[in-house]
């Protein structure tokens, strides 16, 4: 039996584990709730479980190691999550040594959002090239950076937080509690914004009615279907998110020259609408050499690529290379 590595995925709602063979294939599946509220030993046991029913779903193939993709902030090295908005109770938790004791094999615990980002580049979108970032476009915005074929980290591990880039001084409030962050114009919770802005000032829109007129009940998807079903407004609403995305990418191609910026997540089902308005305004706001270089694509692992990184990034951090 050929040995695998695990990539787990602790999200705020579910745990996802992958068994990943060496070339990338994901041979055995488990996802269950995030016993959330129940504190770090709750869920340490619930990701083990998870482990062990992906290792049986794969035939029983024996682990190398496990990759855990967490929520940061987070001491990469020592595997120590300190303390994620959306998991009550933890306070610096040493993570990764729970899970070796629970697994009995090496655990390396690693930010998700850099870990959805080194799993395009080893077998998703970003595959064949050395250099790339990664935007993923959901409720907020997460970001991954690969330079010389391995991961941005920063010196505290902090890197990559792309959402987190100021793109409009004393803008928006932010989620992170700063203002004008790319995130809170970029992600789904600021496109819904940018709509109820648009409202309030006047616009008419068949996305009134589609709320009912309670425009706080706004969602990402009702601006896409509204957009899809001819909505001039709904479709201005996309295409001035993806502008705002554009402003970020033009800064981030001007900042480290990339083969491929990679964008993921929820948002990048709103189609060729935002994904054009993203191409246009990172060609016109970046220079020329660099912008010419840079292809904008879409991920293709999906919601794989975090565990999948995860697996990635423990096979090669056991063999001490990241
Ligand atoms: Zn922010």
């Amino acid at each position: 039996m050929d040995e695998v590595l695990l990539g787990i995925d602790l999200g705020g709602t579910r745990v996802k584990t992958a068994a990943v063979a060496l070339d990338g294939k994901i041979v055995g599946h488990d996802v269950r709730p995030t016993p959330a509220d129940a504190g770090p030993e709750a869920i340490a046991d619930a990701m083990a479980a998870s482990a062990r029913a992906a290792l049986q779903t794969a035939g029983d193939a024996p682990a190398r190691a496990a990759g855990i993709g967490a929520p940061g902030p987070m001491n990469w090295q020592t595997g120590v999550v300190f303390s994620p908005p959306n998991l009550v109770g933890w306070h610096n938790v040493p993570l990764a040594a729970m899970m070796r004791e629970r697994l009995g094999v090496p655990c390396f615990v690693d930010n998700d959002a850099n870990l959805a980002c080194y799993g395009e580049f080893c077998f998703g979108a970003g595959r064949g090239v050395q250099e790339m970032c990664m935007l993923t476009l959901g409720t907020g915005v997460g970001g991954g950076i690969v330079v010389f074929g391995r991961l941005l980290r920063g010196i505290d591990g902090t890197a990559a937080e792309i959402g987190h880039m100021t793109v409009q001084r004393d803008g928006r409030l932010c989620g992170c509690g700063a203002r004008g962050c790319l995130e809170a114009y970029a992600s789904v919770t600021g496109l819904v914004h940018t709509a109820i802005e648009g409202i309030e000032a006047g616009s008419v829109t068949t996305l009134v009615a589609a709320c009912g007129g309670n425009l706080h009940a706004i969602t990402g998807k009702m601006v896409s279907d509204e957009a899809t079903g001819g909505d001039d407004f709904a479709q201005w609403v996309i295409e001035e998110t993806g502008d705002w995305i554009g402003v970020g990418i033009a800064s981030l191609i001007n900042l480290l020259n990339p083969e491929r910026v990679v964008l993921g997540g929820g948002m990048i089902h709103a189609g060729d609408t935002l994904l054009n308005a993203i191409r246009s305004r990172a060609m016109k706001d970046a220079f020329e050499v660099p912008a010419r270089r840079a292809q904008i694509v879409l991920a293709e692992l999906g919601e794989d690529a975090g565990v999948v990184g995860a697996a990635m990034a423990a096979r090669e951090r056991l063999a001490g290379r990241e």
